[in-house]
């Protein structure tokens, strides 16, 4: 890693490959994996992401919003992307940028259909989302026998994927659960998949699902987390690695005195003489005021340095006594040689509320 002089979320596309690679090695050769990269791929860079995804073999993509759609078709994306949550305003855009919206509910089928048809368009793929147990969004298994009469009465679209998704993949407590969501999946495709005429991608399993319930990959895979580097257990982070790592320098060193304070509301009161140093980025990069307060720490030349004190807009403070540092020094927030994971475990909150916070402020550098 190449010493940095500004804040920089550095990319490295060769641990995307590497964990890429280690998915895969997963799957059976003829189950196809969706790479969810909502969130400027999980906050990282969600165009170079794709591309390289492209590149090395990824069959599908995934995005939360129309917009992160059409944003990789503009960045020159070919494959096909699902649009997990659109609204019946964003349709048009939806065909118009040839993504393939998840129908949910009654009323985005209705009106997905009333759209496909006044644009004339015949065999339009969708995928249909079946709620089996999370009660996010999704049909209701008992709507089967209505979604068979409504896709019978209409040429417009056509059902390229079933898919339904899992509530407690990562947690062996909800087992019993999880066994219960797969059952009830399979119950709703034995109702609706003898009615059509082509066999949709069937499709349910995250991150942790891929890893913990090989029995139900079904057609394809859909993993977000994972390609980044975090596999919801310490076992699995270790065969992973980290794609961003984000570090800075240290802006100005202070040598505060005993009884003396550090930053906004005075939160940190120097119970002895301090060193600290205060670090070019703050809430508005993503480092939220929850990581303040000693609860987690950043790395300063191999050692851990607590955050002080209220985290502030664009800086925060750490304590660097005892640490032989100096200003103009690279700092290590989380990434390559410190864990996200437990950076954020640390303040209370998981690596996804982490790193796709990061904000677009922060300098995307791509590597590898
Ligand atoms: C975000 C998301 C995923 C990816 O989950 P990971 O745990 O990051 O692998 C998969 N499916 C759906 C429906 C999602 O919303």
């Amino acid at each position: 890693m190449s010493q940095t002089s500004e804040t920089v979320l550095e990319i490295d596309l060769s641990a995307l490959e590497h964990n890429y690679n280690y998915l895969r090695s997963k799957l059976s050769p003829e189950t196809k994996m969706l790479g969810v990269v909502k969130a400027f791929a999980y906050g990282n860079d969600s165009v170079e992401i794709a591309k390289r995804l492209s590149k090395i073999g990824i069959d599908y993509f995934a995005v939360a919003y129309t917009r992160e759609g059409i944003s990789l078709r503009e960045g020159g994306i070919q494959k096909p992307i699902l649009v997990l949550h659109p609204q019946s305003t964003n349709f048009e855009e939806v065909i118009e940028n040839d993504l393939i919206p998840n129908i949910y509910s009654k009323f985005t089928l209705e009106a997905f259909v009333k759209t496909a048809e006044k644009l004339q368009l015949k065999n339009y793929p969708i995928h249909l989302k079946i709620n089996t147990g999370l009660n996010r969004l999704g049909f209701d298994p008992e709507d089967a026998a209505w979604l068979n009469h409504k896709l019978a009465e209409t040429k417009a679209i056509k059902v390229e994927g079933i898919f339904s998704h899992l509530a407690a993949s990562e947690d062996e407590a909800e087992r019993e659960f999880t066994l219960y969501q797969i059952e009830n999946y399979q119950k709703t495709l034995d109702k609706i998949l003898p009615k059509l005429d082509d066999q949709p991608i069937r499709h349910l399993c995250n991150t942790s699902g891929i890893i913990n319930y090989p029995e139900a990959h079904y057609d394809m895979v859909r993993t977000g987390i994972g390609l980044y580097g975090f596999g919801n257990s310490a076992a699995e982070d270790k065969k992973l690695k980290p794609v961003g790592t984000l570090k800075t320098i240290i802006s100005q060193i202070h040598h505060i005195k005993e009884g003396e304070s550090v930053g906004y509301n005075r939160v940190f009161k120097a119970p002895l003489a301090t060193k600290t140093a205060t670090l070019p980025l703050g809430h508005a990069d993503g480092i939220n005021r929850i990581y303040g307060k000693q609860k987690t720490g950043v790395l300063v030349n191999g050692q851990i340095a607590p955050i002080i004190g209220n985290v502030c807009m664009d800086m925060l403070m750490i304590d660097i006594s005892g640490i032989d540092c100096q200003e103009g020094d690279e700092v290590i927030l989380f990434g390559k040689d410190k864990s996200a994971e437990e950076f954020a475990h640390n303040a209370g909150t998981i690596s996804y509320e982490l790193i796709t916070s990061i904000s677009q402020r922060v300098k995307r550098k791509i590597i590898n």
